[in-house]
């Protein structure tokens, strides 16, 4: 056997402990007498499950009492949809626009009510994030939205947009679990879990209590985060094996990482490592502001099509997978999440080096 580095941008790389625990329970889950997967939600396995995700995770990010966690399905991109169907009163969210993840939450938004775009970063590729402060933010908003960190471009929110009574929301997708957060800051906050927290088909919803139960009365049920938190997310069957891992990714995380603080410490590393030796290299560059830079997904560049292609080619070839670049940007692409370890990008970057000394 020969694990590759996988730098996908999602899903992608989960830690090893995670994985051979996951393994080690495949057929029997302590002495229950079956893998995770066979188990009825409504069995008192299960339920010590998921509850015991849920409060990891309260633990792990510092979740304050007066918010819920909601596990979902649909995607962070079905929560396009359900923010604006629980969140609008008054019809209209302030957006700052900083990619492809928040064009399509406009898209949604303007379905169900009207989004107002504060600031874009599209005039020059969504390299950069606009200045927060300097933004005229709607009083009677519903609420202010962001994508905090742009999987696609690289760039993250160093600093949040103080909106005062009106409540953040924010994607979280590709930057949940990197490093530690306040929690108060936002009224919302969302992620697909199959970049930080664990495998496809689970979506986290972290939302203040007085944010829910303003759905209009015809909203679909599975669609109203009212009914979801009322069920403590059994409303109907939830992704019951995607949350045993993400169980077991946030118990990496608190009990062998040592939490948040020190996994910040780790991608800071891993991220310092890839953006020094592309700030150095007469070769790649990174395209992003250096001051917006992400620590999850790093883009870089030749500046030659041809030259981009045979690099991704030749990494792949040493066990350095998906580097490309996203089909809207091209170029490359490192998404260095928790789970990738400095070996991995020590790795990748030994190769920079002699790729270009090679070419
Ligand atoms: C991956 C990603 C999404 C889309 O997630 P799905 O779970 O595939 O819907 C949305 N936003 C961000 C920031 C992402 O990285």
């Amino acid at each position: 056997m020969s694990r590759v580095y996988n730098f996908s941008a999602g899903p992608s790389m989960l830690a090893e402990w995670v994985l051979k625990k996951a393994a080690s329970q495949m057929l029997e889950y302590r002495d229950s007498g079956q893998s995770v997967m066979e188990m009825s939600h409504r069995s008192s396995e299960f339920k010590a499950i998921i509850t015991e995700c849920e409060q990891r995770l309260r633990r792990v990010m510092g979740i304050p009492d007066h918010y819920k966690v909601l596990f979902l399905q649909g995607g962070a991109s079905l929560q396009f949809s359900m923010i604006p169907m629980n969140l609008l009163i008054k019809g209209h969210a302030d957006v700052i626009h900083t990619g492809q993840w928040s064009k399509k939450a406009i898209a949604e938004l303007n379905k169900i009510g009207r989004a107002d775009i504060l600031a874009s970063s599209e005039d020059a590729t969504f390299s950069y994030i606009p200045d927060v402060d300097a933004l005229p933010y709607h009083a009677d908003a519903d609420y202010v939205y962001i994508c905090e960190n742009n999987t696609i471009y690289g760039t993250k929110y160093k600093k949040l947009p103080q909106t005062g009574n009106v409540p953040l929301v924010a994607d979280l997708s590709s930057c949940i679990l990197s490093e530690p957060i306040d929690v108060s800051q936002y009224g919302l906050i969302f992620a697909g879990a199959q970049k930080n927290m664990g495998p496809a088909g689970l979506t986290v919803v972290i939302i203040r209590d007085d944010l829910i139960g303003h759905a209009s009365a015809n909203t679909p049920s599975m669609l109203n985060y009212q009914t979801i938190a009322d069920q403590d997310s059994m409303f109907n069957t939830p992704p019951t094996y995607a949350i045993y891992i993400c169980n077991l990714v946030l118990q990496w995380i608190e009990d062998i990482i040592g939490g948040l603080a020190e996994m910040k410490k780790r991608n800071d590393q891993k991220a310092a490592l890839l953006y020094d030796f592309l700030d150095h290299s007469d070769m790649f560059s990174n395209p992003v502001k250096p001051k917006d830079r992400s620590l999850m997904n790093v883009t870089f560049v030749t500046g030659n099509e041809a030259l981009d292609a045979k690099f991704i080619s030749e990494a792949k070839a040493q066990g350095l997978i998906n580097v490309k670049g996203h089909r809207s940007v091209g170029g490359m692409r490192a998404s260095i999440y928790n789970a990738m370890p400095m070996a991995g990008v020590e790795r990748l970057v030994a190769f920079m080096k002699q790729f270009e000394l090679d070419n």
